[in-house]
């Protein structure tokens, strides 16, 4: 008889967004007439960039004409593509990062999973907590940890927390970790890491021969001048670090798939006989067996994101989702709740009122304004009385659930 990967078995039912459908449903059920709104999604809502269209659209004809029809691409990606991340996205910042150490793909939620394959199943992972919960899950899956204990979390995992009392910035472990993954801007608490903050754990990872997964999906969302967009802007980071980035966040791409992951080619990590591996050559024979990169019209697609129109035209949409962002956090701030994130970020992380546990916030949003979002205890133990509010939707909408809230709330 065939046997499975028992991995999967130690998984928690997928239990945070059923569970919201579920409660979402039933309120419906009984309250036909409410109008609901929904700021828990973290998915865009307004439609792609103009460049980005007309860019796909040409590919499009080219690939129905013979003469210029292609067929598999490289897959590490075209290479007119990988050099203008390189030169706009890391070298205009001063990172040394060149396009052959580019990786494209079709999302960051696959590439970090997927690194996993090229690292050992003896390493200590340290993840935060709360947690984008792909990292989490995707080491379960790779037989990384234990069983769940009773607070959700998996036996063999180091949670770093992150909460108001340390500024949303996990501090620096006294043990030593192998793999620590870190997003800024943050989801779900819309925190950011300064140049200082990284530094550290730069310095910590060289120390410990360990390495960074520094997943930067929210860098297009950085309005403070002095915060790094990446992870290389940190001297050292080449030698201690692999960046995850997405046209997802930035350029509206979630259903159109586009993303990239950086691996420097001076990083290293040991074999069982001790001697050091290069992590680029595993991760690019690893991406040219299991993967045949992304479609042409694509990455014609994210390359229009370069040009003059793209760049405005991102812009416009960032500066479009981070004004709701400033209307959900002075909204919810005059009607005395205490709010974190949403000036960097596109989600709002609300400390919950009275002491109400995320999920009594949850329901008492629902019941009270018709607005759903999301109880930060999904993303972990330490998110429990918090409560995510997502920036992602239309003015209208986002206008209308802050005066609900505002009429309830109010003291
Ligand atoms: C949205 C998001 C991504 C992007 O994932 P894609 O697969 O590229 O769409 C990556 N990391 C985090 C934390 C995200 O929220």
């Amino acid at each position: 008889m065939a046997t499975i990967n028992d991995n999967y078995l130690k998984l928690k039912a997928g239990y945070l967004f059923p569970e919201i459908a579920r409660r979402v449903n039933a309120f419906a059920q009984a309250n036909p007439e409410a109008k609901l709104i929904k700021l828990g999604i973290g998915d865009v809502t307004e439609p792609l960039p103009e460049a980005c269209c007309t860019a796909m659209l040409k590919a499009v004809e080219e690939m129905g004409d013979r003469t210029t029809f292609k067929g598999y691409g490289p897959e590490q990606g075209y290479n007119w593509l990988r050099e203008k991340i390189a030169a706009h996205d890391f070298q205009a910042r001063g990172c040394e990062i060149e396009a052959a150490e580019i990786f494209i793909s079709d999302g960051s939620k696959c590439d970090t999973g997927n690194i996993l394959d090229i690292f050992g199943n003896n390493n200590v992972i340290a993840v935060t907590d709360p947690v984008y919960p792909v990292y989490v899950d995707t080491n379960v899956m790779a037989g990384n940890t234990g069983a769940a204990k009773d607070a959700g979390e998996y036996e063999g995992l180091v949670y770093l927390p992150i909460t108001a009392e340390n500024n949303f910035t996990a501090e620096i472990p006294s043990q030593k970790v192998d793999l620590i993954y870190l997003c800024f801007p943050n989801n779900p608490t819309g925190a950011t890491a300064s140049k200082a903050h990284l530094q550290a754990w730069v310095d910590y990872a060289k120390a410990n021969g360990s390495i960074i997964f520094f997943d930067a999906a929210y860098e297009a969302f950085i309005s403070d001048s002095t915060l790094p967009h990446s992870i290389y802007e940190i001297e050292g980071a080449r030698d201690c670090a692999i960046e995850f980035r997405s046209f997802s966040k930035n350029a509206g791409f979630t259903g159109t798939r586009c993303a990239l992951t950086v691996v420097p080619k001076t990083l290293k990590a040991k074999a069982a006989d001790g001697s050091d591996v290069e992590i680029w050559k595993l991760w690019n024979r690893r991406q040219s067996t299991k993967f045949n990169g992304v479609s042409y019209i694509v990455q014609r697609g994210a390359e229009a994101v370069y040009s003059e129109q793209g760049q405005a035209q991102v812009k416009g949409l960032i500066s479009f989702y981070l004004e709701n962002a400033k209307i959900i956090r002075e909204q919810l701030t005059a009607a005395g709740l205490s709010v974190y994130g949403g000036v960097n970020g596109p989600y709002v992380w609300v400390k919950t009122p009275s002491g109400l546990s995320s999920w009594d916030f949850f329901d008492k949003l629902l019941q009270n304004c018709n607005v759903v979002g999301t109880p930060g205890s999904g993303f972990g133990a330490a998110g429990e009385g918090y409560f995510r509010i997502s920036a992602f939707n239309s003015r209208e909408n986002v206008e209308k659930a802050m005066k609900r809230i505002m009429e309830k709330f109010k003291v």
